[in-house]
């Protein structure tokens, strides 16, 4: 909680939404993070004592997430990929500002695909990232990771369904990435697979080291 607390302060003075995110009572203007001090204790943050993180896939360096996929977090987190997505976006990029990953790693956002991006108007995991680069300066870098083949929603499909769903469906620009360190940003980890698929890609093109960061984990 500490640390959190300490985010508090560095981000006052900051845009701040009128109204509690998760409860919708209004804020008073010393409560910067977006949250009321109500819902800001019933936050599911990741306890790894009590949850331990997930086999990391093989190009996947390390794993972080402030948060597991619980309520209010996971109510949030369906708002920002379907609906409301600019305040929501500022807030949980609040959160990732405690990951430890270097400031110096290229920031990435999972991409969506171009069919994908038409539908929703906006990549919720990119919407994230250019929050997070707001508060904590990061080279952020939307380009160089595409999405070159749609796929399917990946809920409710097993791994292996996923696995298979994934196949071929990236592409990573060698120019942009060879030997750069690199952190891929996306909202959940669910199985790794998505995260998995894409750190592979980003290694074939010469990364040096892929740190993944999500808003929460869907403990199993
Ligand atoms: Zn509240």
């Amino acid at each position: 909680m500490k640390a959190f607390g300490q985010l508090w302060q560095q981000v006052s003075g900051m845009l701040i939404p009128p109204s509690c995110v998760v409860c919708d009572a209004l804020l008073p203007p010393q409560e910067p993070v977006g949250i009321c001090g109500n819902c800001y204790p019933t936050l599911p943050q990741w306890d790894w004592a009590q949850t331990s993180p997930p086999p990391l896939p093989k190009h996947v360096d390390s794993f972080w997430a402030p948060f597991v996929y619980e309520p209010p977090i996971n109510d949030l987190i369906v708002r920002l990929k379907f609906a409301d997505h600019s305040q929501l976006a500022t807030v949980l990029a609040k959160f990732l500002c405690a990951a430890p990953v270097p400031t110096s790693a290229l920031l990435m956002p999972v991409p969506l695909h171009q069919q994908r991006l038409r539908k929703r108007l906006y990549n919720q995991a990119a919407e994230l990232a250019r929050q997070w680069v707001k508060l904590q300066p990061r080279q952020l870098e939307l380009t160089a990771l595409k999405r070159i083949r749609p796929t399917r929603p990946q809920t409710g499909q097993s791994a292996a369904a996923r696995k298979r769903n994934l196949a071929g469906a990236f592409s990573a620009d060698e120019a942009l990435v060879s030997g750069k360190d690199i952190i891929l940003l996306d909202d959940v980890w669910t199985t790794g697979s998505t995260a998995g698929t894409c750190a592979r890609m980003l290694k074939q093109a010469g990364a040096n080291r892929v740190d993944v960061v999500t808003v929460a984990y869907v403990a199993p």
